[in-house]
């Protein structure tokens, strides 16, 4: 039986382990995926440190997930081996029940979540819920498009949903992981974009990602600021 290595957390606050799994097969609606990366999201800590309620030990985790389909299970029409994919927090939808009849898959009762409900990313490779899948244009590095699936989609939605149009200003307020996202995505999308941080030292890169306008809130008031240029649309 062909074999894997995976890093799961046995228990709560438990150490990570590596340890070797039998590859698991996919069941009726589910679809097995070869991981070419996984990012690290700080929601992961909540399996470390047992603080999600109802996780179930062992658990793998991982949640921005990229690779390549490798098998698919009965009933699943929409993939086939060899798509890239990803898979983020969202770790799949009944897509029948109120919840998702009103378009609010995140809300499904089936509460599924990649990581945490099921094994998750940290893993050769992983099951993923045939709902649960995007598919990845197969340029995009692996390493570079993981966290695009946490850390990348929470801003982007936050953007594409926002009511902003193209020439509203948008503040982008830490640097951070998902701060230096959030920049690009606004620029990408033709806001002027203003970054905020503490203290000079990432105004090269707020500008090199695209801010139009940087802001140190130890030295300057980022509201009064903010005022000046007409007052933020959006402050993420
Ligand atoms: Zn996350
Ligand atoms: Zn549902």
């Amino acid at each position: 039986m062909a074999t894997m290595h995976v890093v799961q957390v046995s228990r709560p606050d438990g150490p990570f382990e590596t340890v070797e799994r039998q590859i698991p097969e996919p069941g009726a609606g589910w679809v097995r995926i070869r991981v070419q990366a996984c990012g690290i999201c700080h929601s992961d800590s909540l399996v470390k440190e047992g603080t999600f309620p109802g996780i179930q030990y062992p658990r793998v985790p991982g949640h921005e997930v990229a690779g390549v389909i490798d098998s698919v299970g009965s009933g699943v029409a929409s993939w086939q081996p060899g798509q890239r994919v990803g898979v983020g927090w969202n770790g799949g939808y009944c897509g029948h029940c109120e919840h998702c009849r009103r378009g609010d898959l995140f809300a499904c009762v089936t509460g599924r979540a990649t990581g945490i409900t099921y094994d998750g990313g940290y893993a050769e490779y992983m099951l993923a819920h045939a709902t649960a899948v995007a598919l990845m244009p197969a340029e995009l590095a692996p390493v570079e498009a993981a966290p695009l699936m946490c850390a990348g989609v929470t801003l982007f939605n936050a953007l594409r949903n926002s009511g902003a149009r193209p020439g509203d200003v948008v503040a982008v307020l830490g640097l951070g992981g998902l701060g230096h996202l959030g920049v690009q995505y606004a620029a990408k999308m033709g806001f002027y974009v203003v970054g905020i941080a503490r203290g000079k030292d990432k105004e090269p890169l707020a500008c090199e990602l695209g801010a139009s306008a940087y802001l140190d809130s130890q030295s300057q008031d980022p509201a009064a600021e903010l005022l000046r240029l007409g007052g933020a649309r959006v402050i993420l």
